[in-house]
């Protein structure tokens, strides 16, 4: 059963700040599928529950050519339908459509997957390896937090007293950028993911960049590696890093073993993949 408290449908992301920075009971929503869930299960209880879907500069899905802007109420269907994104970094799409059900992605955010700071959240893999920054606004400043800084720990962010986040801005992909995105899960259909992955390649650059979730208190950006070599090489240098860098833990959804013998296979997979149409590989 869900405890009691006030709501406000904020017009205006000042009076969101304004709103969450007055009160220490007081959180955001935005399409409430993790807040309400813990809500229900006694987790959290606030006193004031802050709406900001229907803040309409939060609303804005914008691929400019420097840029790419994806605001904080930006429900993953719209995300993960946009052709520009589909077609250049279809990564992200998947990790989007990865996400619970078609309902559930009706209204659940990609910002919320990454202020929820969950070890599994399948869109922050991605997210890492393209760079992203989280537009943060508060009671008195703006500012701006690349991810790999935003996840302090299991659902902890780097997020202060007041603070929200407004967008995502993903630097527009390279020509040529290759992105994929794995995911282990207990099931078919819908389940959060047991490990998972995903990989950027930029063909000019010649560098590669893995991401891993589901295997540390964080999801984590191992080191970029320079794609020169045979393909297996870099995937065991891919393995080796991941090894280095992630700690799995046994929880309800598989044991520390199985994610430690599913990464390897899953990073060379994701390098094969990212890889296959190297020239000269
Ligand atoms: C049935 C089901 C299946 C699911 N499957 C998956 C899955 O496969 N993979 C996965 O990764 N997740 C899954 N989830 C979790 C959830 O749906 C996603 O994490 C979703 O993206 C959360 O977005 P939201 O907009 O609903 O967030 P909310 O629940 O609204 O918010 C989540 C958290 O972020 C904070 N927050 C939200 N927006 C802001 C903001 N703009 N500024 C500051 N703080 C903010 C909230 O206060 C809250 O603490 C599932 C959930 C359910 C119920």
């Amino acid at each position: 059963m869900l405890g009691a408290f006030d709501y406000v449908r904020a017009r205006s992301v000042e009076e969101a700040c304004r709103l969450l920075a007055e009160r220490d009971d007081a959180v955001i929503l935005a399409g409430g599928t993790d807040l309400l869930v813990e809500v229900r299960n006694g987790l959290r209880e606030p006193k004031l529950v802050i709406d900001v879907k229907a803040i309409d500069e939060l609303a804005r899905l914008d691929p400019s050519d420097e840029e790419w802007m994806i605001g904080a109420a930006v429900p993953l269907n719209r995300l993960a339908e946009h052709r520009a994104i589909r077609e250049s970094v279809p990564a992200l799409a998947d990790a989007a459509l990865s996400i619970g059900t078609y309902q559930l992605r009706n209204r659940a955010t990609l910002v919320g997957n990454l202020c929820n700071a969950s070890p599994a959240a399948d869109a922050a893999p991605v997210l890492l390896t393209l760079d992203a920054k989280l537009s943060v606004a508060g009671p008195k400043d703006f500012r701006t937090i690349p991810i790999a800084e935003f996840f302090t720990g299991v659902k902890r962010t780097c997020l202060t007293d007041g603070e929200v986040v407004t967008d995502i801005r993903i630097p527009a992909p390279p020509q040529g950028l290759k992105t994929v995105f794995f995911k282990q899960q207990r099931i078919r259909g819908h389940d959060l993911a047991v490990v998972n992955v995903a990989g950027s390649y930029d063909p000019t650059a010649k560098t590669l960049k893995v991401a891993v979730g589901s295997c540390a208190p964080t999801p984590v950006l191992l080191e970029p590696t320079e794609a020169t070599g045979s393909t297996a090489a870099i995937a065991e240098r891919v393995v080796e890093l991941a090894e280095g860098a992630t700690s799995p833990i046994s929880d309800v959804r598989a044991s520390a073993e199985y994610r430690r013998a599913v990464l390897p296979v899953l990073l060379r997979r994701l390098v094969d993949r990212l890889l296959s149409e190297r020239s000269g590989a």
